[in-house]
């Protein structure tokens, strides 16, 4: 079976062999209080680094989550005002965080599979953070981040927080321009699930110190305080995914062998096979209209015949596709396209899909 599911997904071809690897030298049993746990955080981290540019003075932690992620950065950089750009299920959530935690959000929301006109959109004065969903996986949208970027320049006292759970490791980012970036490992990495990674600029993490000496509730054990204390020392505060740290260590050293410009131009080319492909079907085609605006890591097709019944087919064929999220669930289908999707398999689906009747 081949998973083309957005996450949990179809795990990096060397997966496999990489938790061989870690079962015979006994990583699930390593104390998170060892110098080889902390040798295995830091050779992580700099992997890391050299694969997204991250700057130095730039700070990573391990979480549970994505969604851990938003929950944190919310609860360390506002004290009050956030706003969020929603077009989708994944932006939705950050917001509905944001309103858990007793923020006053503000919202900004475009349909699914749409962007929003963002020179036309006005903040009020003391908004704190923006938060994006650079990639929102339930309708298939990816903001070009020029976009992202030439509006939050015109809010320089307000922090940037941009989700790429679904577009890392694919998309270029410019750190210069953002504040926290966050992804999981089920997803672009094609990990197990269980694992959060929150890169923190100095501001963000300056704007958390500043929260918690104003006494603010910026939340127990994960507070930016003392993540950075145990970060700067490649620890964690609680007993970590450590053998997820470890997976994602040794799949950063296979994409670092590959190279992220192979990586990146292998995904717009399996992107372009499939829109090409769905742009001439006589039934089904792409949900997000406007092309620039199509995700190059989860395609969401519109099936307006019913997604079920090709879902069926494809898995009889050894293919687990994505329905529709949400109420979208019978209408779509969604094909990821991270780095652990060849060519050849996206040919094989392209094929199988091909011969079912419209
Ligand atoms: C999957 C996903 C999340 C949630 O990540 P978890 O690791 O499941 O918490 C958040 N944002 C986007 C865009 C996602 O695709």
């Amino acid at each position: 079976m081949i998973y083309f599911t957005p996450g949990p997904t179809q795990l990096y071809p060397s997966i496999k062999k990489h938790i061989q690897a870690a079962v015979k030298d006994d990583i699930p049993s390593l104390s998170h209080r060892s110098d080889k746990f902390y040798k295995t955080v830091k050779d992580t981290c700099q992997s890391l680094r050299r694969l997204l540019k991250i700057p130095a003075t730039y700070e990573i932690y391990f979480l549970a989550s994505g969604t851990e992620a938003m929950e944190r950065l919310i609860q360390n950089c506002a004290g009050d005002r956030t706003a969020h750009f929603v077009n989708g299920a994944f932006s939705k959530r950050f917001y509905q965080i944001a309103k858990d935690l007793k923020k006053s959000p503000e919202l900004y929301e475009a349909n699914v599979g749409e962007a929003w006109d963002f020179p036309s959109i006005s903040l009020p004065k003391n908004t704190e953070i923006l938060c994006f969903t650079h990639n929102e996986t339930s309708g298939g949208t990816a903001i070009p981040l020029e976009e992202i970027y030439t509006f939050a320049g015109r809010f320089p006292d307000a922090l940037v927080a941009l989700d790429v759970v679904s577009s890392a490791p694919y998309v270029t980012l410019d750190f210069t321009n953002l504040d926290c970036v966050f992804f999981s490992s089920q997803k672009g990495f094609g990990l197990p699930a269980g694992l959060g990674v929150l890169i923190v600029s100095p501001r963000a993490l300056a704007k958390a110190q500043k929260l918690k000496n104003e006494g603010f509730n910026v939340g127990s054990y994960h507070q930016f305080e003392t993540l950075s204390k145990h970060a700067k020392k490649f620890q964690t505060i609680e007993t970590p995914n450590v053998l997820n740290i470890y997976l994602l260590n040794a799949v950063l050293h296979d994409m670092l062998d590959v190279g992220i410009q192979t990586i990146r131009k292998r995904t717009e080319q399996k992107a372009a096979y499939l829109y090409d492909f769905f742009d001439k079907h006589p039934t089904l085609h792409p949900f997000v209209q406007d092309k620039n605006y199509r995700s190059k890591t989860v395609i969401v097709i519109a099936t307006p015949k019913g997604s079920s019944a090709i879902l069926s087919k494809l898995k009889g064929q050894g293919f687990t596709v994505g329905s529709g999220y949400g109420e979208l669930k019978d209408k779509q289908i969604r094909i990821a396209n991270f780095p652990g999707h060849t060519m050849a398999d996206i040919k094989r689906l392209v094929a199988c899909i091909s011969k079912i009747q419209p």
